[in-house]
């Protein structure tokens, strides 16, 4: 295996565990979440419920699974699903919308900004056609938006997208693998973005820095039906309460993802001094256009700063492993390097 990068900036995934999570996970009350109901993983499903302002929750192993486990409940064959370009459900979850969900997807463009499609772009994607056509019933969004840049959609434009969607008949899920950093930039509680949705899924795993973890969550009667399709993908876990305590406290710890931010914007301000052509960054990611984005990615983790090339930029991804201290690092080591 290569040597991890001196400052990890690829994703807000490579967090471990800190003491405080691995002593909560060592104390865990727990039981077979298969058979009945793991206790630590029935106190995390309440609280995310809560936060969420939604009736019920339940764990899953990743993001993708419960993605899927709401794409399952929400599609069926013949009908199709509307998401914006570069949704992680489109490319980056092996077709599973599709070939597992049975769903055909249909691309919306970021006409509202980076990251964001306008109700227009929702109403006109739902055209309603001769029977052989598609029927078009579920409008599947993703604040922040990864592959745009961590991009925020705000308050307003999310109430005005699931209006649309409701208007047209759409059911909405939300990707909220970073809700929270959302939340965090735009100051609002995590509930208000989303009211609307029929299921939203939450990852621990990101910026929060759980080890494993998402939460889907819904309404009771759709709850059930995700847990008999978690144990369908094999998803359902018996001692969990071991991972759910690390869940808790990470989950507990949404305050610091300002920091995060912060150290994103220094990222992106150091960057753009030395002649770097950066989006001004919404939440914990930068990304970067250069010539040539792969060997711009080499060329960093040679000089010991891990970053990912996504839709075609350089991506950075800052997280609680990084400090004010790390990115100053980091911009010493990109200060050796081309800058286009
Ligand atoms: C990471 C991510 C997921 C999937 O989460 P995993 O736990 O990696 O399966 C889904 N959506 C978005 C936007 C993500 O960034």
């Amino acid at each position: 295996m290569a040597a991890l990068p001196r400052i990890d900036l690829r994703s807000d995934t490579v967090t471990v565990p800190d003491d405080e999570m691995r002593r909560a996970m060592a104390a865990a009350d727990v039981g077979d979440d298969v058979l009945d109901h793991d206790p630590t993983m029935a106190a995390l499903e309440e609280e995310v419920a809560a936060v969420l302002g939604m009736p019920a929750a339940l764990w899953m192993p990743s993001g993708t699974m419960g993605n899927v486990a709401a794409l399952m409940m929400h599609l069926q064959r013949g009908d199709k699903f509307l998401a914006p370009e570069h949704a992680h459900v489109l490319g980056s979850e092996l077709g599973s919308a599709a070939w597992l969900a049975q769903g055909m997807p249909d691309v919306l463009p970021h006409d509202g900004g980076p990251g964001r499609p306008t109700p227009a772009s929702v109403r006109a994607h739902v055209a309603p056609g001769p029977y052989f056509s598609l029927r078009t019933t579920l409008l599947c969004l993703e604040n922040t938006h990864n592959f745009a840049g961590g991009t925020v959609t705000p308050v307003s434009e999310w109430r005005a997208l699931t209006a649309a969607a409701t208007e047209s008949g759409l059911v909405v899920h939300l990707d909220g693998a970073r809700l929270w950093n959302a939340a965090a930039a735009l100051g609002v509680d995590p509930a208000e973005l989303t009211t609307g949705a029929a299921t939203v899924q939450v990852c621990l795993s990101k910026g929060l820095g759980a080890p494993v973890g998402s939460v889907l969550v819904s309404d009771a009667v759709r709850i059930a039906e995700a847990r008999r399709i978690r144990k369908m993908l094999g998803g359902g876990v018996r001692q969990g309460g071991v991972l759910a305590a690390a869940g808790l406290v990470a989950l507990r710890s949404r305050d610091r993802l300002d920091d995060d931010h912060a150290h994103a914007r220094q990222l992106a301000d150091g960057l753009r001094e030395r002649g770097w052509a950066v989006d001004e960054p919404e939440t914990n990611i930068v990304l970067a256009t250069t010539e040539d984005p792969a060997a711009t990615v080499r060329a960093l983790a040679a000089a010991g700063v891990g970053a990912v090339t996504v839709a075609g930029r350089v991506r950075f991804v800052t997280h609680r492993g990084i400090s004010a201290e790390d990115i100053d690092a980091a911009l010493a080591a990109c200060a050796a390097l081309p800058t286009a």
